[in-house]
């Protein structure tokens, strides 16, 4: 069985991804407007009638939109929010549209199945939008069969030992390398701003990405993260190459091998496809790049490129 995972659109102007198995898809997040996602989608090979649920982090402007929103409800697909959303989200004409055909479903912060057998664990962040997760997607296990898993998260001021936990043996894991803390700084942005993004209810720096990452390559199985995808990225405070370096001395510290992808705003990227790895058993121990994982097929297009160093893909289109 295979899996699709793109980023749709990331970043501060829109923020929406996808995660497909078959004919069902999974959105995350419903920030691009209705034509621009309906764009987005067609990109990636797919469109509204794939879309099974959307399952919300938050309510900021960049993650929600009215006219997806409105679209979900003519076509009954329902929106999977946090109880408070519901309440941030009452006076928007989308969203009552959606909650008047009893297409809301509130989430807490335990796992949750939505349609088309999405198993959802929501990852507590620390946000100032009101309540934030992040997400564990899984898909596709069976009495005999491992699922793939996805991890996601953006829109965070900090972590800890519980998000890595959350996050540990996923084959593709999303995380937020919002800001340079430097570039952050020195801005000329209102201080104000600058404090906010860089605290504990702002996101996260390219350098607590990064640990987050190490903390979580060292928790999985070695068969496990063939993908690392960089989200959020600030337009202004960060640049795709920085925070591609500091993803990538992480990966390298682990002695593991993992595509690294740039998220942007722009076209959607990247569009994986991916299915379980085999165990790493099943590889034949051979010195040392034996028991290093091999990544997944990556669906690449042919403008994509990709740089290599010695244990690891960076992947900076
Ligand atoms: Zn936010
Ligand atoms: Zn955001």
């Amino acid at each position: 069985m295979t899996f699709q995972f793109a980023v749709l659109g990331s970043g501060s102007k829109g923020n929406s991804a996808l995660f497909r198995q078959q004919g069902a898809g999974l959105l995350i997040d419903a920030g691009l407007g209705v034509r621009l996602l309906a764009e987005r989608l067609a990109s990636v090979g797919s469109d509204w009638s794939h879309l099974s649920a959307v399952v919300l982090t938050h309510t900021h402007g960049d993650h929600v939109d009215t006219g997806v929103f409105r679209g979900m409800a003519r076509r009954g697909i329902p929106l999977y929010c946090h109880e408070g959303h519901h309440q941030n989200l009452d006076r928007d004409e989308g969203f009552k549209a959606l909650d008047r055909l009893g297409l809301v479903r509130c989430y807490d912060d335990r796992p949750f199945m939505a349609p088309s057998g999405f198993r959802v664990e929501p990852v507590t962040a620390w946000h100032d939008g009101g309540p934030t997760f992040g997400f564990r997607l899984e898909a596709g296990a069976g009495r005999k069969r491992r699922g793939v898993a996805v991890g996601y998260l953006t829109d965070t001021g900090t972590w800890c030992d519980a998000t890595a936990d959350a996050l540990v043996d996923v084959d593709v894991l999303g995380v937020e390398f919002n800001h340079d803390v430097m570039m952050q700084r020195t801005s000329g942005r209102h201080p104000a701003l600058i404090a906010r993004n860089l605290g504990d209810r702002g996101h996260l720096s390219n350098r607590q990405a990064a640990d987050l990452v190490s903390s979580i390559l060292a928790r999985s199985r070695r068969d496990r993260v063939s993908h690392l995808v960089l989200l959020h990225l600030s337009d202004q405070c960060n640049r795709p190459e920085i925070a591609l370096r500091e993803a990538g001395e992480a990966v390298r510290e682990s002695g593991r091998q993992v595509l690294i992808h740039a998220a942007r705003q722009a076209p959607a990227h990247p569009d994986l496809s991916f299915g379980p790895t085999r165990s790493a058993a099943y590889w034949k121990p051979h010195g040392a790049a034996s028991r290093t994982a091999r990544p997944s097929s990556a669906r690449r297009r042919p403008s994509d490129a990709c740089g290599f160093l010695p244990g690891l893909n960076l992947e900076s289109s």
